[in-house]
């Protein structure tokens, strides 16, 4: 049968050879430091990579009877700019009618369209990373304060310090990442000397 869903470690090799995801010292705007980054939107320069990733991450969707049922009359919402190849890509897969996605403005994460309370159709939130949640579970909120229901969640990455569920709802991924990060006391790339990298999440 084929793999219609790529495995995690066919996921990892994507993301590897198109430079998403690096190795080394780096030093995160918390002040954590990681031998790990994943710099995502490296894998969306590429269209055929996003197509096979948003591809992926729409079959995990499709069989949920509860979405498939709905489409097309489905919104698919980005968190954050980072999110809205995987949410084009996810919507031309699923067919859906929709597409927002919110930004954060001084602070305060806000859909950039204007919209209406009842004009979002029932909606999958879809992010190329989710770290720690926050920014998907704010997205819930703002969904859920327009009047619309949460169907479905995911992720190309998952780090696995995010919650498992939202709502009550699975978070769905692709490649769930056991990401380490440590005080700078406590890293052994500092011990070893290795020069470290300032990065923005
Ligand atoms: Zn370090």
């Amino acid at each position: 049968m084929v793999e219609l869903i790529p495995s995690s470690d066919a996921i990892m090799q994507i993301l590897k050879r198109t430079g998403a995801f690096r190795e080394g010292h780096f030093v995160y705007p918390n002040g954590k430091h990681s031998p790990h980054y994943f710099q995502m939107p490296l894998a969306f320069r590429y269209y055929d990579t996003a197509r096979v990733l948003a591809v992926a991450l729409s079959r995990k969707f499709r069989i949920e009877k509860d979405i498939s049922s709905q489409l097309p009359k489905v919104s698919i919402i980005s968190p954050s700019s980072g999110g809205i190849p995987v949410a084009f890509g996810v919507r031309d897969a699923l067919n859906a009618q929709q597409i927002y996605w919110a930004e954060q403005e001084q602070g305060k994460r806000m859909f950039r369209q204007y919209v209406n309370q009842g004009e979002v159709n029932p909606s999958i939130i879809v992010d190329d990373i989710i770290r720690s949640g926050m920014a998907v579970e704010e997205t819930v909120d703002l969904v859920k304060e327009l009047g619309a229901k949460i169907i479905g969640v995911g992720s190309i990455v998952r780090f696995n310090i995010a919650p498992e569920e939202v709502e009550g709802i699975p978070l769905k991924s692709l490649l769930d990442f056991d990401i380490h990060m440590y005080d700078e006391g406590d890293c052994k790339e500092c011990r070893q000397g290795v020069q470290a990298e300032h990065v923005r999440f």
